[in-house]
């Protein structure tokens, strides 16, 4: 791939419609690099070579939270900024979401896991690795599981830049897709409008559009290609937000002697700082009490050689935990973002039966409750998430319009051309990290696209009567 960070936009065949990829992070790279020899793609993304902090706009509603400092923009994305921890879902957090008694993951457990390798391998991690594998291999496997709870593996990925991939897929930096261009019948995305550092805008023909651009600006693409309101999406569009609650649980204290103590060290030891547990309530029990997925893990060593412990915990989707847009445009001339988001009276509740479970686990295994049945309660706390950069949902894939923005394959209900990719398309959020799965269904969806373009199913575009 080649990268282009000028000011003016210059493709090659100019009226040959274009597969647009629009964002140069892990996911929009991912993709490219996997379609690297189609005809007449390219990559644009709004930032430079350099990913920085998004100087986006300020969002209204809970800006403070999902700020500059959540998402960045340029080569790379996001990831010029995360933590690195990768992880893979469990079977439940996909297969059995049930919303009025359907399924709401449209693909199945078992057909993303066969993408997960190609995933793991995308972000240079050599081996796939399993939660209880390494907690054998530590010789802790029986202690976590005696005291009724389920490890968990982190791994981490040393790398925030991603590699250029070698094929001459133009990239362009500095370039910000503003608009989409639409047939006259909804059905199809017949153009775009992109604009240039400079300032110049440029119109081209479309054959397919990719929007790789993040958790938050793939609904705000599609939000701001439907303000007159022509209904051509799901009205789930931009709801259904959802972030993994992170917090760090005071109250207990785990001694560093104890096994449950020695979990970070021994992993560490073994594995030159690669991979970390976790502990879960195990599938029996949370489906029993309906409990979504949660995790603790050790958090920090205090100075009397005890640990904290942090947790991170699934949030049910809502329709309104919402993103919306409102009538001013950003200095890229797109319309700024408004974000409602709350954690419900009904996540504290569960979060709070969770730390209650985890608590009689984590006793039993030695560790202290410095203030006893105080710190179960998260209502207790006043509770101000200090983290906001696992961003999904708002762009969700199901089985119809009706419950959703996109097909399993990223595809947008009833508009054929049009493909969303990143954890925005997660209908729920699981325990993990998003990354490791947003690229195995990023992949999924490339070969989704290579069979399109294989077997000649890509209707062509006409530039008649378009509609913005
Ligand atoms: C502080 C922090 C820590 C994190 N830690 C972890 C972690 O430990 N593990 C994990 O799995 N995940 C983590 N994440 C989440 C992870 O960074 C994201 O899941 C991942 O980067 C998403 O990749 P992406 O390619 O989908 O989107 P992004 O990386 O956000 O890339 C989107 C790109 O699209 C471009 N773009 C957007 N709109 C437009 C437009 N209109 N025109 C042109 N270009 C556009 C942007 O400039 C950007 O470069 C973390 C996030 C944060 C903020």
């Amino acid at each position: 791939m080649y990268i282009r960070d000028n000011t003016s936009f210059q493709i090659q065949s100019p009226s040959e419609p274009k597969t647009l990829i629009v964002g140069a992070g892990f996911c929009g790279l991912a993709i490219a690099q996997a379609l690297a020899d189609i005809d007449g793609l390219i990559v644009v993304d709004a930032g430079s070579a350099f990913a920085e902090p998004a100087k986006w706009d300020k969002c209204a509603g809970t800006e403070p939270l999902i700020g500059e400092k959540y998402r960045a923009r340029g080569f790379g994305g996001t990831v010029a900024l995360w933590g690195g921890y990768v992880a893979w879902p469990e079977q439940d957090d996909i297969d059995c979401k049930k919303t009025d008694g359907s399924n709401i993951w449209p693909v199945r457990y078992s057909e993303l896991s066969s993408w997960r390798r190609k995933a793991e391998a995308a972000l240079g991690l050599s081996e796939t690795a399993d939660a209880e594998g390494i907690a054998k291999a530590c010789g802790i496997a029986n202690a976590i599981k005696d005291c009724g709870l389920s490890p968990r593996l982190w791994r981490f990925v040393q790398t925030s830049a991603p590699k250029r991939p070698s094929k001459s897929v133009p990239i362009f930096l500095n370039t910000v897709l503003q608009e989409l261009i639409f047939s006259s019948d909804d059905k199809q995305v017949v153009g775009a409008s992109i604009r240039c550092s400079e300032g110049q805008r440029h119109e081209f023909p479309i054959r397919r559009v990719i929007l790789a651009a993040g958790g938050l600006e793939n609904a705000r693409i599609l939000l701001s290609a439907d303000q007159e309101n022509r209904k051509r999406f799901s009205s789930w569009l931009g709801r259904g937000f959802m972030e993994h609650i992170v917090q760090e649980v005071t109250g207990l204290v785990v001694p560093n002697e104890s096994w449950m103590g020695k979990i970070h060290k021994r992993i560490n030891q073994n594995d030159c700082g690669e991979k970390a547990l976790a502990l879960a309530l195990p599938r029996a029990l949370r489906e029993k009490e309906k409990l979504p997925h949660a995790i603790l893990h050790p958090f920090y060593h205090s100075a009397n050689g005890a640990m904290s412990l942090g947790l991170m915990a699934e949030q049910r989707p809502r329709t309104s935990n919402r993103i919306s847009l409102i009538n001013k445009m950003n200095d890229d001339g797109i319309p700024r973002l408004s974000i409602s988001w709350a954690i419900s009276p009904v996540d504290r509740e569960y979060m709070s039966r969770s730390l209650m479970f985890f608590e009689q686990s984590l006793l039993c295994a030695g560790a202290v409750n410095r203030a006893a049945g105080k710190w179960a309660s998260l209502c207790d706390h006043a509770f101000s998430p200090p983290w906001c950069g696992h961003h999904m949902g708002t762009t969700r894939m199901g089985s119809s319009k009706s419950n959703s923005v996109t097909n399993s394959d990223g595809q947008v209900h009833g508009v054929s051309n049009l493909f969303v990719s990143g954890s925005s398309v997660f209908p729920t959020g699981g325990w993990a990290n998003p990354t490791l799965l947003l690229l195995a269904l990023a992949l999924r969806q490339a070969s989704f696209i290579r069979n399109e373009e294989n077997v000649g199913r890509m209707p062509p575009v006409s530039l008649l009567n378009p509609v913005r």
